[in-house]
């Protein structure tokens, strides 16, 4: 039978590769590695290779893809990394052993969830150091729940705290949001008089200040997703460019697609225009007659032409419907016929939707 396509292809050995790289660094900076699969839609083989690459917490924003990772037999603890709704705070203690926590109300029924089920649940309180999204604001307010679930919610512990950065305020994990949030957990530390297990200083952008040499010795995890995805293809979304992240591959998932159509044809459409496919005005570029084909794979699959990369040199992708590609082969060496597959790389928002897609097939190879 022929093989399905569009086809997700999954390199697991690429992706130990960049993995064990990132856990290195880390490592190298006293600092453990919350491993986030919520790119992959939590692919419970990637949690497993997190997993022997060394990290030491599996995370996730959406429980399914937790309870996933569990089932397939990821045997560290799981970090539930997006606040839970209380509808679901049940599942939270069944499946997770750590949460992040920014709601008094959600931690009050956390107890209760815990409680229930006989369980001693772990949490870490989150700062919002600027960038907006979750997490107490005022440190006296951290500092005060801190103590209140310390001596009031006997089935949670509080394990630490932790911050999220670069997310939707853009804000900078700088050196100044790394010891500001040091600042916070000694504070914590001295209102509730023990040490804290964790000090969590965000995602994948924090690699920025431990690349630099300026990260805060208190910061003992970050929990790292993208780059460990994506490589440098989307080095400036992940890493500001950063060249240490050059070492990681950019292969870990490739999308194949199907040519159905090659021609010569303009470049500029021709007739009176109104708006594409998606209701938008769009400028057209006239370059002249080019060589063109037609990919049976479209935004319906991975979103935005932007977020795909084809590996063929020369070859540039030119527009793009719910399901057609157009991708300029004018200045290939290779020549494509229908019925060839080209190969494209995928930055994070491609392969989010691509591994959600009901059209995409996925084929892991290099399992372990
Ligand atoms: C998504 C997310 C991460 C991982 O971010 P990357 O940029 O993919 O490394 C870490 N922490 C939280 C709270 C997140 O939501």
């Amino acid at each position: 039978m022929a093989k399905k396509r569009p086809t997700l292809i999954v390199n697991h050995e690429n992706l130990r590769h960049n993995m064990s790289t990132v856990v290195g660094w880390c490592r190298d900076a006293g600092i453990d590695v919350a491993g986030v699969i919520k790119v992959t839609t939590g692919l419970a083989s990637a949690a497993l290779d997190y997993e022997s690459c060394g990290a030491k917490w599996i995370a996730s924003s959406r429980i399914e893809q937790l309870a996933r990772a569990k089932e397939a037999g990821v045997k560290v603890p799981l970090l539930m990394i997006r606040v839970p709704m209380l509808s679901e705070l049940d599942e939270v203690v069944k499946i997770c052993d750590y949460s992040l926590q920014s709601s008094f109300d959600t931690l009050k029924a956390i107890q209760e969830a815990a409680a229930k089920n006989g369980k001693v649940h772990n949490v870490i309180l989150m700062a919002d150091l600027g960038d907006l999204r979750e997490g107490f604001f005022e440190k006296e307010e951290l500092v005060d729940i801190a103590v209140y679930v310390e001596n009031n919610l006997d089935s949670i512990h509080l394990a630490g705290i932790g911050t999220n950065l670069g997310c939707v305020g853009s804000v900078k994990p700088t050196k100044e949001k790394m010891d500001m949030l040091a600042d916070w957990a000694e504070a914590v530390e001295e209102a509730i008089g023990r040490p804290l297990e964790i000090v969590s200083g965000g995602a994948t952008s924090s690699l920025i200040p431990l690349f630099d040499g300026v990260m805060n010795p208190k910061v003992n995890m970050l929990r790292i997703g993208a780059v460990t995805f994506i490589g440098p293809l989307e080095d400036i979304r992940t890493c500001y460019g950063r060249e240490e992240a050059e070492v990681l591959s950019d292969e870990c998932f490739i999308l194949e697609a199907e040519v159905i159509e090659t021609n010569t044809k303009p470049t500029h459409p021709i007739g009176e225009l109104g708006v594409d496919a998606s209701g938008k005005v769009v400028k057209y570029v006239d370059r002249g007659r080019r060589r063109r084909a037609i990919l049976a794979v479209g935004r319906a699959d991975y979103g935005d032409i932007d977020d795909i990369v084809p590996v063929l040199e020369g070859a540039e992708v030119a527009m793009a419907s719910g399901d057609h590609t157009i991708l300029d082969i004018e200045d290939c060496k290779e020549q494509l016929r229908v019925g060839d597959i080209v190969r494209l790389k995928v930055k994070y928002s491609a392969l989010m939707r691509l591994t959600t897609s009901e059209n995409i097939t996925i084929e892991e190879i290099n399992r372990q």
